[in-house]
């Protein structure tokens, strides 16, 4: 039995491929690569009771992540988090059956660990020993803690106004912390620069394949939680990759389910 069903990185453009086992980071075109799963084999495979017998975080669907061997994992019990049942509110704003995902649980306290914790597993695997990103405060604040334990040394380059508090798990992560006074685009060019420089790998945002990955299991745990009958509609903030994870692992038939976006 196979421990992922990852088969290779693929351009959503211009359709190039891209072998799994290198590092790759854009397309040769520019564009972000994604990932492609074996998903025939998969599903002659693996049944979905399989996941009856599986711890509670977000490795359970390791068949359907980009880490090929279980050792590579580097985890904090991240995943599996609590859907609330919002009847109150629910009533008021006329929504019959309203669920909120808890991500607020999670280690680092987002959702972005979800991302750092493959993103990072995936970096182990591809033997990087240092990283970069730039970051507005809780990716960078998930990916110092992740590296840290992967023993990755992380760079992280955060605008001077972003909060403290991410400042500080960033330091406290042991991650090499620079503050720039400007924006994240601004924090973004002295990574890329650094890169340029030191041969780092690029842990920024849609420049390396496997953050979205990770983030997709929102999606997974939403469709389990409510034992494989998807919501009409998921309400998802914009601020994140995670609404492009949770649509592209959406199966490609109707109906789907409508995502909507709201700010943040
Ligand atoms: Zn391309």
């Amino acid at each position: 039995m196979r421990f992922s069903y990852v088969s290779h990185l693929y351009c959503p453009k211009c359709e190039r491929t891209y072998d799994v086992d290198q590092i790759h980071q854009l397309c040769e075109c520019g564009s972000p690569l994604l990932v492609a799963y074996d998903l025939e084999s998969m599903r002659q495979k693996v049944k979905r009771d399989v996941l009856r017998e599986r711890e509670a975080n977000l490795w359970r669907y390791h068949e359907l992540l980009p880490v090929k061997h279980p050792e590579h994992i580097v985890s904090l019990g991240e995943g599996m988090t609590p859907l609330v049942p919002m009847q109150r509110l629910g009533r008021e704003i006329g929504i019959e059956a309203l669920y909120m995902k808890d991500e607020g649980v999670i280690p680092t306290g987002t959702f972005k660990a979800r991302g750092a914790a493959v993103g990072v597993s995936k970096a182990k695997e591809l033997g990087v020993k240092q990283l970069a990103m730039p970051t507005n405060g809780n990716a960078g604040a998930a990916w110092s803690l992740y590296a840290a334990r992967a023993g990755i040394q992380a760079t992280v380059v955060m605008p001077v106004d972003a909060p403290e508090l991410t400042r500080k798990e960033c330091a406290i992560a042991g991650a090499e912390l620079y503050l720039v006074n400007g924006l994240i685009s601004d924090a973004g060019q002295i990574v890329a620069k650094a890169i340029r420089e030191y041969g780092w790998y690029d842990a920024s945002t849609l420049k390396e394949p496997y953050r979205i990955e990770g983030k997709k299991t929102m999606g997974l745990e939403i469709a389990e939680q409510f034992s494989w009958q998807l919501p009409d509609v998921i309400l998802y903030p914009t601020g994140g990759v995670g609404l492009i994870g949770i649509y592209h692992l959406a199966p490609r038939r109707p109906p789907l389910p409508r995502v909507s976006v709201s700010g943040g």
